[in-house]
């Protein structure tokens, strides 16, 4: 755990008692504060009594005598669509308001790294798509190069339950829109910004909000090092904005398809080869396509922003280029999860949107699709022009129908349920065929969420192919 520095003897109020509140509250005791835990829900708040954490309600009229600070979860809006009644009570009353990631990067550094010889690093990463995949793919290079490393944030463990750090230690956060826009500290050594396309809009009131949000990660602190994909408009600009000059090499400009050597820095895919260009040499030209835990274009995307990142840390390329064999991908997103008579099986069920479907729909060269859930809207009609490597589409769940019409004349069946698709794909795959869930869609109309989608669909294959 890292104890929270800066609000000995203080009050310190937490609203969203979910890991990362929890994580909170414990840190802010560790390091002196008296944190003041909150949630809207009934049983949140008995578990988090159960765990042993105080509960003060933050509704009632006396609540915020002598708050030093309120500290919320990133699934609570602070501004759009509107803010939090207690949230706007805190701001209305001069309270700053902030969040785990703030307290995090005023308490990580402590008086003990002076004894250090080598100087702990922290890596943050954000962006549209692809951030888990990079963010894991960094942590994973580290740990074969046998640099000690942690990984927390939007992944996995709440920022403030990572252990203190270590000699020449690398922490490596994912870190999202919300969290990136509300944090009052953000000072990474290294930052990677993977893409841009249009999400979660209603929280950021709009496409420029939430760029502007994903942007406060670059501007706040100033990273030693900034890796920006530049293969969307927003990625040029900011990568422009942050260099000097095309040859300055603290920006690592990052690409997917386009060939970028004459910049100071870079690290750039095309036609499944990686390679890393400074100061007008090329310093490394890796195979990318035999690698099964990063198909397609958009992990070769990943694959660029994690080697440049750790490239920034001083990793050697043979080292990078060695740890990226062995990376086995992250379930549920193009993981492959069995093959048998020439047939791939690949759980992509986080692909809940249009976008990411798209980028599966491209990696992979004769597809059997299995499709459908809770569609978002405009449907799948922006997916016509990457059905190219369809065979045919299983469609499935609450949208099975309007996906049907969207997609005309491709091949397609209604199976309703996962059962049906799975069955139906795996007995009309030829050798060579990827029967890839990508449903570009939410699981909610039938799951829990899309870990239990993907686990459901593992599951079915295996036990279809005796592995179970
Ligand atoms: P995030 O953490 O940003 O949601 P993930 O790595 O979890 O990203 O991937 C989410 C979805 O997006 C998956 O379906 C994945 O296959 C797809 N994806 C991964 N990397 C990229 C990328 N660079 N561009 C577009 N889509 C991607």
């Amino acid at each position: 755990m890292i104890p929270v520095l800066g609000y000995e003897g203080l009050k310190v109020a937490v609203l969203g008692l979910g890991r990362s509140g929890l994580a909170t509250a414990a840190a802010l005791a560790a390091g002196g504060a008296e944190a003041l835990c909150w949630d809207e829900s009934p049983e949140v708040r008995t578990s988090a009594e159960a765990a042993g954490h105080r509960l003060h309600d933050l509704g009632r009229a006396d609540a915020w005598e002598g708050v030093a600070a309120l500290i919320v979860s990133p699934g609570i809006p602070h501004l759009y669509p509107a803010p939090h009644r207690l949230i706007a009570r805190a701001m209305a009353a001069g309270i700053a308001v902030d969040n785990d990631i703030g307290l995090f990067f005023r308490s990580w550094a402590t008086g003990d790294w002076d004894q250090f010889d080598v100087t702990p690093k922290c890596v943050a990463v954000t962006g549209s798509n692809g951030k888990s995949t990079t963010t894991a793919l960094i942590h994973h290079i580290l740990q074969a190069a046998g640099r000690p490393t942690q990984m927390a944030g939007n992944i996995g463990r709440g920022v403030l339950d990572i252990d203190p750090a270590s000699e020449a230690e690398v922490v490596v956060l994912e870190l999202s829109s919300y969290q990136t826009e509300l944090a009052r500290a953000l000072t990474p050594d290294v930052a990677v910004f993977t893409n841009l396309t249009p999400d979660h809009l209603d929280r950021h009131g709009g496409l420029g909000g939430y760029f502007a949000a994903k942007r406060r990660l670059f501007a706040e602190g100033g990273p030693d090092r900034a890796v920006i994909g530049v293969d969307e408009a927003e990625g040029v600009f900011l990568a422009d904005q942050l260099a000097t000059g095309p040859e300055d090499d603290r920006v690592i400009r990052v690409s997917s398809g386009q060939k970028l050597g004459a910049f100071g820095w870079s690290v750039f895919a095309r036609k499944g080869f990686l390679a890393e260009w400074r100061k007008g040499r090329q310093l490394a030209s890796v195979d990318l396509r035999a690698i099964a835990g990063l198909p397609g274009a958009h992990n070769h995307q990943n694959a660029c922003a994690a080697w440049a990142a750790c490239r920034a840390l001083g990793v050697p390329p043979r080292e990078i280029e060695a740890a990226l064999a062995s990376f086995a991908g992250l379930p549920h997103r193009s993981q492959t999860v069995a093959e048998a008579g020439g047939v791939r099986f690949v759980n992509d069920s986080k692909a809940t949107n249009v976008d990411s479907a798209a980028k599966a729909l491209q990696a992979f060269p004769r597809i059997r699709w299995i499709a459908g859930g809770l569609g978002k809207e405009g449907g799948i009609a922006a997916l016509a022009p990457h059905l190219g490597a369809v065979a045919k589409a299983y469609l499935i769940g609450h949208s099975a129908r309007d996906f049907a019409l969207d997609l005309g004349a491709t091949p397609q069946e209604i199976c309703e349920t996962m059962e049906r698709a799975v069955e139906r794909a795996a007995a009309e795959a030829e050798p060579g065929d990827v029967v890839l869930l990508a449903p570009a869609a939410a699981s909610f109309d039938q799951y829990a969420n899309f870990e239990k989608r993907g686990e459901h669909f593992v599951a079915l294959v295996k036990a279809r192919l005796g592995l179970a």
